[in-house]
């Protein structure tokens, strides 16, 4: 009666053990080796796909359902066990009986006698889904998901993977950084659908272009780099180059669209340029905006030279944050003069920078960098309301139909902020109408289709400021945007005044501007008027207004005044 009890108690105990491993999933296994058996339970049968009846656990068995390249593993694990008492605790891989491959954990503690291991006992769990959900997050956090690439995190690994190999064997690596021209553009034009398969295709040409053993990675956007290890010499990075500017050149057939892509390439070496992941990131990067702004669809390796000059940008970059609180910014306004008449009625406020210890820089040398960098718009507000006390004081006190031209950055049409919707209500406080300002764009803006840049334009023109297209002939010119938006005028860039003589070609294009303008309505000003001659020729086209130092150049408003005295 007591053995039977005994029984039907351990009986009872196995078989809530049994479903407290079901609940849990965890199967449970024993060796005893002073007996030479192996013991599963239920859930450690289900794990394998197969049941007491089908298969005998024993010692002489106990690898067979092991990946083989996890035998090893499992084996060092329990021999370990068996002859230093340690416990082990391994994810690896199952073969089971119906040929499904999945993850486990496999975990054992011994049991000691007498200074010998007598048991291992341990605990057995299918973490297949948990190992999957793991994969899938690695690739998702090292891989683009369009392009199916490595991504930025992968590709740093990867580089430092390749110059410790490099280090090793006494080679180059190559990195080109490949910035494609363009893509905004079809993003912008023809949406964002067909941009995703134009970058798509794009990242299978790059990837036809280099070896298996090379990186192709998307940083993001229409930023690619390629690492191309193992290097001798230099010249294979610059057929790579080549090569694919020559694939990405090709026209993109995209449904009933055909696109047109370009590429700028910055090419870097390892160790020679430099040996640290970052500092050849950052070369390539330099050496890619080196290529791009000699034009489209080039290459170009990385010099020194191009640090310094970095090194200066940021050196200004970090010195523009201050540099509005500093109060380091003057304006000074350049008369745009009737040329029928020879009066001033108007003028153009242009930005100077008194830097602390380097003295004067112009704008040329700033602006771009404070675009980059999105200074840009606290400088251009700071222009705006400037110029709006400016041209209050000169309607009070000279001319009541005074207006100053302020030049606008596109990077003040994309900022998602409204500061620019309030401009009038600046004006207004100051008791100003619309029309004593004028909005200087590029052609840049007209370009972009964003709808929230034409709705700032919009904006401005509805509450009565003018618009006017700045240095005009330089960019893409062309009619269609001319006719697009309501535009007030537009200033011939002073490159063609320049050279302007009598029937010169030159000329020509003056002409055919003012003719064109006038068609249209427009009012033009020519920029950059040094001599008479080019006063009399430009005079004599039927243009309206000049700027230029024949007149004057910009000054300080305390100088500007004395003209309005002189005049
Ligand atoms: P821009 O708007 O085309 O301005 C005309 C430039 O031509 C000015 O250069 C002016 O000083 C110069 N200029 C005027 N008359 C003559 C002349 O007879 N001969 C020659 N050779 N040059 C003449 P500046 O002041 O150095 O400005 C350069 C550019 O910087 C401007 O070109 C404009 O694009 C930009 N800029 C200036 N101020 C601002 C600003 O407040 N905001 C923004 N976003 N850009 C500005
Ligand atoms: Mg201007
Ligand atoms: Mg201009």
């Amino acid at each position: 009666m007591d053995s039977t009890d005994t029984d039907s108690d351990f009986e009872r105990l196995q078989k809530l053990f049994n479903a407290v491993q079901a609940i849990t999933k965890v199967g449970g296994w024993e060796v005893d080796l002073l007996n030479d058996t192996l013991f599963w339970t239920e859930e450690t049968y289900r794990i394998h796909d197969t049941t007491p009846e089908e298969y005998t656990p024993c010692m002489a068995n106990a690898g067979d359902f092991y990946a083989p390249e996890w035998v090893p593993v499992i084996t060092l694990a329990f021999s370990n066990a068996i002859e230093k008492g340690t416990d082990f605790n391994h994810e690896l891989e199952l073969i089971t009986a119906k040929s499904r491959r999945i993850w486990v954990q496999i975990y054992g503690t011994v049991t000691m006698s007498q200074g010998k291991v007598i048991k291992i006992t341990g605990a057995f769990q299918d973490i297949t889904e948990r190992k999957k959900a793991e994969q899938e997050l690695w690739r998702q956090g090292n891989f683009d998901f369009l392009t199916e690439l490595p991504n930025r995190k992968m590709f740093r690994y990867c580089l430092e993977q390749e110059t410790k190999k490099a280090h090793r064997s006494a080679k180059r690596v190559a990195l080109l950084f490949i910035d494609l021209g363009h893509f905004k553009e079809i993003n912008d034009t023809v949406g964002h659908d067909v941009g995703d398969t134009v970058i798509k295709e794009a990242a299978r040409r790059l990837a036809s272009c280099v070896r298996e053993t090379d990186t192709l990675a998307r940083l993001g956007g229409d930023e690619f780099t390629v690492i191309v290890g193992e290097l001798d010499d230099y010249t294979r990075a610059e057929g790579i180059a080549n090569n694919l500017l020559q694939k990405l050149a090709e026209p993109f057939h995209i449904g009933d669209e055909v696109a047109y892509l370009t590429a700028s390439i910055g090419i870097t070496f390892y160790p020679d340029d430099a040996t640290e992941v970052d500092a050849l990131l950052k070369n390539a990067d330099q050496a890619m905006y080196a290529a791009k702004e000699q034009g489209r669809n080039r290459f170009q390796y990385f010099t020194s030279s191009m640090q310094e000059v970095a090194v200066a940008r940021g050196i200004i970059a970090n010195n523009l944050r201050g540099a509005l609180n500093n109060n380091e910014f003057r304006l000074v306004y350049q008369p745009i003069v009737e040329l029928a008449s020879g009066t001033i009625h108007k003028a153009e406020a242009l930005i100077r920078w008194y830097h602390p210890t380097r003295g004067l820089i112009n704008p040329v040398d700033f602006i771009h960098i404070a675009e980059e960098n999105g200074m840009i718009i606290d400088i251009g507000e700071w222009v705006f309301q400037q110029t709006a006390q400016q041209v209050a004081r000169w309607r009070a006190l000279y001319c009541a139909d005074f207006q100053i031209s302020v030049n606008t950055s596109p990077v003040q049409y994309h900022d998602s902020d409204e500061r620019m919707a309030q401009w009038f209500d600046y004006l207004q406080t100051l008791g100003l109408p619309g029309d004593a300002i004028v909005a200087e764009i590029t052609e840049g803006v007209l370009m972009d289709t964003h709808s929230e840049i034409t709705n700032k334009l919009r904006a401005l023109r509805d509450v009565g400021i003018q618009i006017s297209l700045d240095d005009f002939g330089t960019g893409y010119s062309s009619l269609s945007y001319l006719r697009k938006f309501d535009i007030d005028y537009i200033k011939i860039d002073r490159s063609f005044v320049h050279n302007l003589q009598h029937e010169s070609r030159d000329m020509a294009l003056c002409d055919a501007i003012i003719v064109m303008a006038q068609k249209l309505g427009l009012k033009v000003v020519a920029e950059g008027i040094e001599t008479e001659e080019h006063r009399n020729l430009l005079t004599a086209a039927g243009c309206d207004y000049g700027q230029g130092y024949l007149f004057s150049k910009p000054v300080p408003p305390e100088d500007f005044e004395r003209l309005f005295d002189g005049g």
